[in-house]
């Protein structure tokens, strides 16, 4: 049996969930979208042979919808996946969760009442090979303790709509929860360190921005954001331990050699560099969907970025060594630093 997914926000990502679900991911298919933007909705409902629906709420609603994708503007996240919650249906719902931590409190509110996980959170960076390749190699313990972590997140260009604090919400929070899936540790503490602005940058934006962490055993890890780089989109993550270092390589098939240079690709942007991480992050959420019990990013791995971009927020304004403290872990998400 299929399952029959309705689709909330048609814009790049949502555009991109619409289409993998159409045309790639296996046992699913998108019988509803709707978005604020009409026209642009009705042509991709057109396109995949889905129905327009006027508003998010009477999407869930639809008895023909077995579970939703909520790809629409941040602050619209926390209503919608609480009124799935509402109607008891699965969601999968872009990053972040919700704007502020206490919206993510809300949301685990709903299902812990409801004694089941529903939602699911668009951390995709678990399902890249890479980054699965670390953990394996982390979980067998054969490097020794992990000490330091050196990433950097950088991206070609921004337009004037990406501002300062964006470079943790929007960007480095994808580094909060990898990193943390990864050493299967919470964090303790946040300092952010401003260095020399790059003439690229709008006049509101400060960029480059260094992001550091401190994790609960002590792993200092330094990330970072640079969002004016001109020369692709660049994830880098290197983790030292006692006896040893792993690292993401660049992914790249192929290189060129001519003219005495060694060409190598580097990936333009983050649907380039992350393609099959969605197409897998869908397919595994469609496939848990199916045999009802989800095993991705939850939502208390939600309030735990948001808990911590809050904190890297405080130490960018501040430029102090910010304290991160978590809510005790409710019973329903205590296996979230071990699934996925
Ligand atoms: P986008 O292109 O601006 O698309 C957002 C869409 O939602 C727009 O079509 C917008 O309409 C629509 N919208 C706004 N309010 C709505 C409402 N109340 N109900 C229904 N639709 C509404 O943004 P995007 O890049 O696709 O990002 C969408 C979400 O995905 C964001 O939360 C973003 O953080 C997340 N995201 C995640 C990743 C990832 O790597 N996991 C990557 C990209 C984006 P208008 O254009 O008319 O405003």
């Amino acid at each position: 049996m299929e399952l029959k997914i309705g689709v909330i926000g048609t814009g790049a990502i949502g555009m991109d969930h619409i289409r993998r679900i159409t045309y790639k991911t296996k046992g699913a298919k998108v019988v509803a979208v709707s978005d604020i933007n009409v026209e642009r909705a009705q042509q991709i409902a057109q396109e995949v042979g889905a129905k327009f629906v006027k508003s998010g709420e009477e999407l869930i609603k639809l008895p023909e919808v077995d579970a939703v994708v909520v790809t629409s503007w941040d602050p619209t996240h926390e209503g919608y996946v609480l009124e799935a919650i509402k109607n008891k249906k699965y969601v999968f719902c872009e990053k972040p969760l919700a704007v502020e931590a206490e919206g993510c409190k809300r949301i685990m509110d709903e299902e812990i009442k409801l004694g089941k996980k529903l939602v699911q959170v668009g951390y995709m960076r678990r399902y890249d090979r890479g980054y699965e390749e670390i953990k394996e190699m982390l979980d067998s313990r054969k490097l020794g303790e992990v000490l330091m972590l050196h990433c950097a997140h950088r991206n070609p260009g921004v337009d004037e709509s990406y501002t300062t604090p964006m470079a943790v919400e929007n960007s480095v929070v994808h580094e909060i929860d990898v990193l943390r899936w990864l050493l299967k540790e919470n964090y303790v503490a946040a300092q952010v360190i401003l260095p020399k602005r790059t003439t690229s940058a709008h006049k509101e934006l400060q960029d480059p921005q260094i992001v550091i962490l401190e994790t609960e055993s002590g792993i200092h890890i330094d990330i970072e954001i640079f969002v004016n780089c001109h020369y692709g989109y660049d994830i880098k993550c290197e983790v030292m331990c006692e006896t040893g270092m792993v690292s993401l390589t660049d992914p790249a098939f192929s290189s060129v050699r001519t003219e005495g240079k060694d060409f190598t690709k580097v990936s333009s942007d983050w649907k380039d560099r992350f393609m099959k991480a969605y197409d897998r992050e869908i397919q595994l959420w469609v496939d848990s969907v199916k045999a009802d019990e989800l095993n991705g990013p939850n939502a208390w791995d939600g309030y735990v970025a948001a808990i911590t971009s809050t904190a890297c927020s405080k130490a960018r304004d501040t430029g102090e060594r910010v304290q991160i403290q978590l809510d005790e872990c409710p019973a329903l998400y205590n296996d979230s630093l071990v699934l996925a």
